[in-house]
């Protein structure tokens, strides 16, 4: 595989999947500084020509930030009460970061319903091309607040691949809170090696020990495994990157940050 950095300059179409872990503290509270990092590299790479589509989690994570109570509650009325709430107040701090740089978002919420039907998925593909074209920053999120069991697609991870086919896009880059793929959990064993370069999926996933889901009790590595194969089906690369890390996407691009990057 071309290396990332390499794939990175000649990315014109990217979607950027930013993770939950990626975007809370401590505390439990958003990270703004971050978020805004994230914004201020979205704006330098269209400078450059690229069109970006944003997939962000964090709306739970707002929420909670902004009401100060119900975030320990399990009842599903409640955590989707919570994301009702923070989704107003994500894209509130994406509007607040954005328009620094006089760009404009436009927000997309979606459900598994969306993407069955072939004439549902048209619309938002061409919703997705229009506002692309136009210069608008469409930020996607799963509908957390309508979303039961049966239309849930239950990941960012997922829904970032969905979303990069259907926008022809050419490469999906996944910010998460690890620098990509280790032969092992890196946050239990300090020896963990990242693997940089994945050519056969299968093969590595042979080779490797994942651990489940994350402390949101989504995704995991393993989904971001699944979202490569997905989209690698459509010819499109995937690259892991830290996106805890300030800058990363320019420096990766320059090749002076590291990740993981799945072949085609
Ligand atoms: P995000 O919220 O960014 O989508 P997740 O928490 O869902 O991220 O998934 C990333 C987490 O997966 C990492 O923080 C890491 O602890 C865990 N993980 C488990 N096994 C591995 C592995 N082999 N390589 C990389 N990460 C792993």
């Amino acid at each position: 595989m071309e290396s990332i950095s390499k794939t990175l300059k000649s990315t014109k179409k990217m979607v950027i999947k930013i993770g939950s872990n990626v975007l809370s503290l401590e505390n439990g509270h958003i990270n703004e500084e971050l978020l805004e990092n994230i914004v201020d590299q979205s704006c330098r790479l269209m400078e450059e020509g690229k069109q970006i589509i944003i997939v962000s989690s964090g709306a739970g994570i707002c929420g909670a930030t902004a009401i100060g109570k119900w975030s320990r509650r399990g009842d599903m009325n409640y955590k989707q009460a919570l994301c009702a709430i923070g989704q107003v107040e994500l894209m509130m701090a994406y509007k607040h970061f954005f328009r620094k740089y006089d760009q404009t978002v436009g927000q997309i919420l979606l459900t598994r319903n969306d993407f069955a039907k072939e004439e549902n998925a048209l619309h938002i593909r061409n919703t997705l091309f229009t506002l692309a074209d136009e210069g608008v920053v469409p930020i996607v999120n799963e509908n957390d607040s309508v979303s039961v069991e049966e239309i849930k697609i239950g990941d960012n991870d997922t829904l970032s691949a969905l979303v990069a086919n259907l926008w022809n896009a050419d490469a999906l880059v996944c910010l998460s809170d690890i620098d990509g793929l280790y032969d092992k959990n890196p946050k239990k064993y300090a020896d963990a090696r990242l693997i940089e370069v994945v050519d056969d999926i299968e093969e590595t996933l042979g080779k490797i020990q994942v651990d489940g889901t994350s402390d949101f009790g989504t995704g995991g590595v393993i989904t971001k495994i699944e979202a490569a194969k997905m989209v690698r089906s459509y010819g499109i690369p995937t690259i892991l990157l830290n996106g805890k890390k300030k800058d990363v996407l320019l420096k990766a691009m320059e090749g002076r940050e590291k990740g993981t990057g799945f072949s085609v």
